[in-house]
């Protein structure tokens, strides 16, 4: 079919490989940026099933797609992430299967993870400190996720990357005890800029800080900037001639972030959403029903893309309707 052949992109330029696919809005861990009450149940868990998640990715993969981010909530709470990680494997051109996790039982699950097929893995660490863990998430499971991390190194995952969200107590607490972190490990620490969503309002006022900060650490102790694959998304890495790691920065408020946008997000229900910082979506769950639809779902994401704009709205103070990131997976 002709649809088939086109590949996902938009009106400027960028052309969309990578899926980030949200598979439950539920969450065991309560980070203070994101979901400091705990996960409230609010209404059904009428999350996609294992069945419509093979059609989505079907469809998706017929337009070109390359990867695919499974994500949450934490997608490792679903009862049937190992079915998940399989279908979405099985799809044609799908070389890449990544997932985005806090890490709370990578250690008992890594070997079957990666025999399911899955390839990369992002461990969500904001600190190295314990006790700040703790603070921050909720849990005192520090030890457990770093033991997750160091099997899933030893598994020989693609990669395996840490993602850390950048608050001003962690800025503050300095980045040497990072650079000691990627000495060794061959790991990739890449630092989120804290987002603004409708729910944190007033902790962004008290914990952002501007990605510059740690530009500066990065530029002062000899860090420099890898060079970037013609592919890569938004994140910048340094490397350093001794440390076997590289740390790295994602900072949706510096001018340009959106120019290499290659992503397009699907939430828990079925809707896909074109920006994270964006209102509502598009609802693509009564296409998930039949495999006979899937022309017509293919035909609703192309005609979709044509809403994406240039870029967020950050700047001028709108961050969309995101109550948090754990509705859509960051
Ligand atoms: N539960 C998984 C985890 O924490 O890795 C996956 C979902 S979580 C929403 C995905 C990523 O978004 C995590 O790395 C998390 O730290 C980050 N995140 C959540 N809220 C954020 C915010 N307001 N600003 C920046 N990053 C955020
Ligand atoms: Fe859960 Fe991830 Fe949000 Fe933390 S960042 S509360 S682990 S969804």
């Amino acid at each position: 079919m002709a649809l088939d052949a086109a590949p996902m992109a938009d009106g400027f330029g960028r052309r969309f490989h990578y899926l980030r696919l949200s598979v439950t809005e539920v969450c065991n861990f309560s980070c203070t940026y994101c979901l400091p009450n705990g996960w409230k149940k609010t209404g059904p868990l009428s999350f996609l099933t294992v069945e419509e998640i093979g059609r989505l990715v079907a469809g998706f993969s017929g337009l070109g797609l390359s990867k695919v981010r499974l994500t949450g909530g934490e997608p490792t709470v679903r009862k049937d992430f190992n079915a998940i990680i399989q279908t979405v494997a099985a799809a044609p051109g799908v070389a890449k299967v990544a997932m985005t996790t806090n890490g709370w039982n990578l250690a008992r699950h890594a070997v079957d993870w990666r025999a399911s097929g899955l390839s990369h893995i992002n461990v969500s660490i904001d600190s190295i400190d314990p006790e700040t863990f703790h603070r921050i998430t909720g849990h005192d499971k520090l030890n457990q996720v770093l033991t997750g991390l160091d099997l899933a190194l030893a598994e020989g995952f693609s990669a395996v990357k840490v993602n850390a969200v950048l608050l001003r107590e962690t800025a503050e607490a300095g980045f040497d005890g990072w650079a000691r972190f990627v000495r060794d490990r061959p790991v990739a620490v890449r630092f989120i800029e804290l987002m603004k969503t409708t729910d944190n309002d007033e902790y962004f006022a008290r914990h952002h800080v501007k990605a510059q900060g740690l530009r500066d650490w990065l530029d002062q102790n000899g860090w420099t900037p890898a060079p970037r694959a013609f592919d890569a998304g938004p994140a910048l890495e340094y490397r350093h001639p001794d440390h076997a790691g590289a740390i790295g920065l994602i900072a949706p408020y510096s001018p340009g972030f959106c120019d290499s946008c290659n992503r397009l997000r699907v939430t828990a229900r079925g809707k896909l959403r074109l920006c994270l910082f964006g209102d509502g979506g598009v609802d693509l769950r009564d296409l998930l029903q039949d495999d006979d639809d899937r022309d017509l779902l293919v035909q609703r994401i192309v005609s979709s893309l044509g809403g994406k704009s240039a870029g967020h709205a950050l700047a001028l103070g709108r961050s969309g309707d995101l109550r948090n990131l754990a509705q859509l997976g960051g």
